[in-house]
């Protein structure tokens, strides 16, 4: 006999908890599985995000930048300590802490909203049930009016670097490392490569980090990218372009990498390898035989444009399906998921997705790059602002970077905000908000910032837009 509800959520992450959450705010039956158990081997909601992700990365981000900053940074200020010293079991206890109040948060969550959570394994079958199978062995059978799935990704393994948790690890063991390995090598210079990648550089590491791409960082803007490496380069982070690597052997002494760089095989050997090569659609055990949800080639949940699979009242979000895997663009599709069922017009605008890189300087954009306006052909103009102009960010310490808006040649509507240098994660909601309200570069331009702040370089840029920029020459 199965227990009957409105909605049934497989997955408690970012998609799936704020599906579930929308969905019991607007008045549902609703329920929410989750498989995942914590480092304590206790149910642990919240998904990659909360456990292994988002959070935990920027604990240890925030951790090691202050470390990193009270020796390369805080000298120009006249401030110094002798000795310091860093206590990787307390910076991982620190970021542990974190990640139990953030997932015990969203039981609380799922309590006060009357989201009713299972913890174990759900596989959809025909008809909309689904069976899961509970951590103490044993199984409940569901059934939803509707099942949103939100199972989410796992990272992609090499096949001659396979996970051993030890000496090749992918972000879970990234964040646990118990003490600075001497020397780290990381496969893919992406998001999680650089985060990760700076994170121990900053703790003392020697890291190196091997792509397989000719370009640094081709999803950003060309320019972005240029002065990002740079940055990275002068606090000794080493990327290697185009090297593609063929083995990875585990000795007594450490990994031992070769990799082509194009000209010859080279050898490269680390104390730790970090493999962060991109992740994949989690699907496996998920959809039990004839239920009708199809995958696409690259392993996704197909679905339409209002994240429906075409089964009667099956729904697919987050990481599973197409597009960017962000924790933030798969909040949006649940709530917009949980309001479409109710009845509202849920909708997702996958034009003002912003991205992040917090590194440091930290790297964000919303919109389109000019590789994209150029490719496209459609007809555009840039204003762009350096951060050493800018009071604020040189009276810090951080004059590094730019911001630079992309706006359309003819109706001057902002296309595209691309920034790199100190806070630009929270910079660059302007750009959002802007694009949103299908603002121009003369709005920017014309709205008034405060001063002395980091976002009058959003301002400036506006203003160069059409050479009118105060503080440079146009
Ligand atoms: P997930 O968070 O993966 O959650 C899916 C959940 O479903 C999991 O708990 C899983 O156990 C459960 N599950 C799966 N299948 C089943 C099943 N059959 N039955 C029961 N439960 C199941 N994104 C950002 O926007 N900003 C960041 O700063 C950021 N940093 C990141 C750092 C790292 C190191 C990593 C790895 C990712 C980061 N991301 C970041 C990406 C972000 O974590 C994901 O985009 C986001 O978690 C996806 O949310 P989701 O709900 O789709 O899936
Ligand atoms: P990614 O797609 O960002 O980067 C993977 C990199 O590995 C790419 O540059 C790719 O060219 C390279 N690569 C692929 N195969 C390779 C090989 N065999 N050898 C060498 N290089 C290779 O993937 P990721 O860094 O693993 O992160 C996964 C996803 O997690 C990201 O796409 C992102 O959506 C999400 N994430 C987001 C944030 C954030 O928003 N700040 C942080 C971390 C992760």
């Amino acid at each position: 006999m199965s227990e009957q509800f409105d909605v049934v959520v497989i997955g408690a992450g970012p998609a799936g908890y704020h599906a579930a959450i929308r969905a019991a705010q607007l008045g549902l039956k609703t329920a929410c599985i989750d498989a995942a158990l914590g480092k304590d081997g206790k149910p642990a909601l919240g998904g990659t995000c909360l456990r292994v992700g988002c959070i935990p990365s920027k604990a240890l981000l925030d951790s090691s930048r202050q470390y990193w900053n009270l020796q390369h940074l805080f000298g120009e200020h006249g401030i110094s300590a002798d000795n310091a010293k860093i206590d990787v079991g307390t910076m991982v206890g620190r970021k542990d802490k974190i990640v139990k109040q953030f997932t015990g948060g969203i039981a609380m969550l799922f309590k006060a909203n009357k989201v009713t959570p299972f913890y174990g394994f759900g596989t959809l079958h025909p008809g909309n049930i689904v069976k899961v199978k509970q951590h103490d062995g044993s199984e409940v059978e569901l059934k939803g009016t509707n099942v949103i799935i939100a199972a989410g990704s796992d990272s992609i393994e090499l096949p001659f670097a396979k996970f051993d948790g030890d000496k090749i690890v992918d972000n879970v063991g990234a964040l646990d490392f118990t003490e600075v390995p001497k020397r780290l090598g990381v496969i893919g210079a992406g998001v999680i490569g650089l985060e990760l990648g700076s994170v121990w550089k900053r703790l003392g590491a020697e890291v190196t980090i091997l792509e397989a791409l000719p370009d640094f960082l081709a999803v950003a803007d060309a320019e972005v990218a240029k002065t990002a490496a740079k940055e990275f380069k002068k606090q000794g982070l080493e990327i290697k372009l185009g090297a593609k690597v063929s083995k990875a052997e585990v000795q007594k002494d450490g990994v031992h990498l070769t990799y082509n760089d194009g000209k010859a095989d080279q050898q490269l050997v680390v104390d730790k390898l970090l493999v962060a090569v991109g992740r994949r659609a989690a699907s496996k055990g998920l959809l039990a035989e004839g239920t009708g949800v199809k995958l696409n080639e690259r392993g996704q949940i197909e679905v339409d444009e209002h994240c429906h699979t075409g089964v009667d009242g099956v729904w697919a979000v987050g990481d599973c399906v197409r597009g960017p895997m962000l924790a933030h663009k798969g909040f949006e599709e649940g709530i917009a998921v949980a309001e479409l069922i109710a009845g509202l017009p849920g909708h997702v605008n996958f034009d003002t997705i912003p991205w992040v890189i917090y590194t440091e300087p930290e790297i964000a954009w919303v919109g389109q790059t000019e590789q994209q306006l150029k490719a496209e052909g459609t007809p555009y103009k840039t204003g762009s602002f350096p951060f050493a102009a800018i009071g604020r960010a040189v009276a810090m310490g951080e004059p590094a970077g730019f911001v630079k808006v992309i706006a359309h040649a003819e109706t001057d509507r902002v296309l595209g905000l691309h920034l790199v240098g100190v806070g630009v994660s929270e910079l660059v909601h302007e750009g959002v908000l802007t694009m949103e309200f299908k603002g121009s570069a003369d709005d920017l331009a014309r709205i008034c910032h405060a001063h002395p702040t980091l976002s009058e370089a959003i301002h400036d840029a506006a203003m160069a837009v059409d050479k009118r920029a105060i503080h440079k020459a146009n």
